[in-house]
């Protein structure tokens, strides 16, 4: 069996054993999904996309993110959690270029199984990516950083935030740079909660995020190359593969609910058994979705970063899977609640489909839809063909 192949099997197990059975606790407390995280780090899978030559698994990001698909399957938020941690280390990975720090850094990450968060949204901004308002001060080797962050997901339990701040002072808007800073050397003032309709488990809340640091940890290339070349297509790659996961959940369910009919009436499809055909294809065709993006991102990650910003049909196919994505998974989930009807309404039934359609409605917001679109629109115009 390939070392991917093991990979897989060994992230069903976990959760099959322990994000399924937390699950509910940690959507109804909305706290942190810890025994998930325990298990993860024990199995060494938060070091998944780090090169083997820094003693990662060294897997490419179709294989990353079918693991995150994998954990969709049993708790959207734990899922969420593994997704973004694993688009900042791709971000490093991508982007470390010949610094030794970063390169230490993801040792450091793989011998101690280090949980990286993100801090990008800014109050003020929104979900404009390429936007800050706040700046790194710079003092001789070192800098200091204050960010009124509205949304960092799992703030306190991440070893590690990654920054998006202005490169200085007099800087524009857009010239930002990509801070990492250990827990130690931050401090986050809690300004809002996180009690929402979905992801409850991610942790999402607001904070002053106030930190320093040496400039050793400030990746070595603009901010604007990292969002163009990481950022965007790791985000919208591996959300769209965790969302796919929560679909097949919902489809699972539901063709379990069909077949426990079909076992009590035998020689007579029960009504929802058209549904469940409806509901398949949609299954393949998310699936099919992620998967050729997914593909096409890795040939251009073998080809080299440098190709992807001027490849328009790409970024926007990048954009619009996460719009489809995000839309499809309602859909699906929708619709394996008609099939499952009243057990599927209930929150105490083995066939309830309720966490996981608040989860599916928080992926239109993750980054508004209607703001992509826009985005999208503008590309459209210019771009050749
Ligand atoms: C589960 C979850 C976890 C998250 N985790 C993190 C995290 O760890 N770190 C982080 O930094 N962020 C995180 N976010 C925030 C996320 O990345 C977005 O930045 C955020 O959801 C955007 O918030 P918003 O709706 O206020 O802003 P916007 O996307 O700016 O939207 C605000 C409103 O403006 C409208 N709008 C649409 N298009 C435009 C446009 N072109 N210009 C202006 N307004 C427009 C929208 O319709 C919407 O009503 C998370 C969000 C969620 C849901």
């Amino acid at each position: 069996m390939s070392t991917f192949e093991t990979l897989l099997e060994q992230t069903h197990a976990i959760g099959r054993e322990v994000l399924a059975p937390h699950a509910a606790a940690v959507d109804a407390e909305a706290r942190f999904p810890r025994e998930a995280f325990a298990a993860l780090k024990q199995a060494d899978l938060l070091s998944c996309y780090v090169p083997r030559a820094l003693g990662g698994a060294g897997l490419d990001i179709v294989q990353t993110s079918r693991l995150c698909e994998a954990l969709g399957r049993y708790d959207g938020s734990a899922a969420m959690i593994f997704a973004m941690h694993q688009i900042q280390v791709g971000c490093v990975v991508h982007h470390r270029q010949d610094s030794a720090w970063f390169e230490a850094f993801l040792r450091r990450l793989v011998d101690e199984q280090l949980l990286l968060g993100s801090a990008t949204t800014e109050a003020g901004i929104g979900g404009n990516l390429r936007t800050s308002s706040c700046a790194v001060m710079v003092d001789g080797e070192r800098f200091t950083l204050e960010k009124n962050a509205p949304v960092i997901s799992y703030g306190e339990a991440a070893d590690v935030i990654l920054v998006t701040a202005r490169k200085g002072p007099d800087a524009a808007q857009s010239e930002q740079v990509h801070v990492l800073l250990f827990q130690d050397q931050l401090t986050l003032e809690p300004t809002t909660t996180w009690d929402t309709l979905g992801f409850r488990g991610t942790c999402s809340g607001g904070y002053i995020l106030r930190g320093e640091g040496h400039l050793d940890q400030v990746l070595p290339v603009p901010y604007a190359d990292i969002h163009a070349q990481s950022m965007h297509p790791l985000a919208h790659g591996t959300w769209a593969a965790l969302w796919l996961g929560i679909a097949k959940d919902a489809y699972e369910k539901s063709r379990g609910f069909v077949r426990a009919a079909a076992r009590k009436t035998p020689g007579t499809l029960p009504p929802g058994a058209m549904r469940l055909a409806e509901l398949d294809g949609l299954v393949h065709s998310m699936e099919a979705g992620v998967y050729a993006t997914l593909a096409r991102y890795q040939e251009h990650l073998d080809r080299g970063l440098d190709g992807i910003s001027g490849d328009l049909h790409f970024v926007t196919s990048v954009s619009q899977l996460k719009i489809r994505s995000s839309e499809l998974m309602v859909d699906i989930v929708t619709k394996a609640l008609l099939i499952c009807g009243i057990a599927g309404y209930r929150n105490d039934h083995r066939f309830s489909l309720a966490r996981q359609l608040r989860d599916a409605h928080g992926a239109a917001i993750m980054v508004n839809n209607d703001r992509i679109r826009l985005q999208t629109s503008t590309l459209l115009l210019v771009r050749k063909g």
